[in-house]
């Protein structure tokens, strides 16, 4: 919605004007904006309504590290880092889990447009709703973390890894339900990804912290002491040791590595990107 118009009644609750609908009260969960550019409203998979408007990020005070890192996205560890830092994103516990695989069966049993089924929807809903809730938090603080810690932050350009995922199909671990689960884990995990990087790149851009996106081609397979690139390398899901000069180390680690290493190189290549909150400082690049 366009221009908009917010009423605010006290501290907790404002009322907006929606087309066709009039004036809607909602909750004030932080504080308004200055200026209303846009609101959006939406539900979310719990049946809750949310407003949120467009405003400026605020600029991120910071001063210069130095320091660069380079982060591996991955399935088990959620995140490394070149410094082999390593930061799990939170999900459902394993109750929550429990409940959520009781429900998904029940519903698979339900009768579809019952009510009893409806329910059991929106309970899976919630569950959902509260999982998001938690990872959204945990992308907030993370990325906030690593815009104040480093100067220089390399990351996969993943829509380029989904791709190349996707063509290879799952080959290397055949099942059709272990592939397929591993296709779900892989989906949510894009989804976090995508706005992981969209809050990182906002961040960065209003306190001189350069993001560079890279391609990820081979940086799971290349060797990041010797640069020897072969299928081989990765020894298991956790473990790579090079086929040419036997570098050992933690699988992730030596992708993030090089990850860091192609990064560097191309903020090296193409000078210091010119920097400002209006434009984008991530650019696909090759590895
Ligand atoms: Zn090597």
């Amino acid at each position: 919605m366009r221009d908009v118009t917010v009423v605010r009644l006290n501290r907790r609750w404002a009322t907006i004007n929606v087309a066709k609908l009039g004036p809607v009260r909602f909750r004030l969960s932080r504080p308004l904006p200055e200026a209303f550019g846009m609101a959006h409203i939406t539900m979310d998979r719990a049946g809750r309504w949310h407003v949120s408007f467009t405003a400026p990020q605020p600029v991120l005070e910071r001063t210069t590290t130095g320091r660069s890192i380079g982060l591996d996205a991955g399935v088990v560890a959620t995140l490394t880092g070149s410094d082999r830092m390593r930061r799990h994103a939170p999900g459902l516990g394993a109750d929550e889990a429990h409940r959520l695989r009781r429900l998904q069966r029940k519903l698979a049993r339900q009768q579809k447009g019952s009510n009893r089924r409806a329910r059991t929807k929106s309970s899976i809903g919630r569950l959902r709703a509260r999982e998001a809730d938690r990872r959204k938090n945990w992308i907030e603080q993370t990325t906030t973390e690593l815009v104040g810690d480093y100067d220089l932050i390399a990351i996969e350009d993943l829509r380029v890894k989904n791709m190349v995922r996707s063509a290879k199909g799952t080959v290397e671990q055949p099942g059709t339900h272990v592939a397929q689960k591993r296709g779900l884990n892989r989906a949510i995990s894009a989804q976090s990804w995508s706005q992981f990087r969209r809050r990182l790149e906002d961040k960065a851009a209003t306190c001189d912290v350069t993001v560079v996106a890279v391609n990820p081609a081979f940086t799971s397979q290349r060797c990041s002491a010797c640069g020897h690139t072969e299928e081989m390398n990765r020894e298991s899901q956790a473990v790579f040791l090079c086929r040419a000069c036997e570098h050992y180390d933690n699988a992730d680690v030596n992708a993030a590595t090089n990850i860091l290493a192609a990064g560097l190189a191309v903020t090296a290549r193409g000078g210091t990107p010119r920097q400002g909150p209006d434009e984008t400082r991530t650019r696909p690049v090759a590895a």
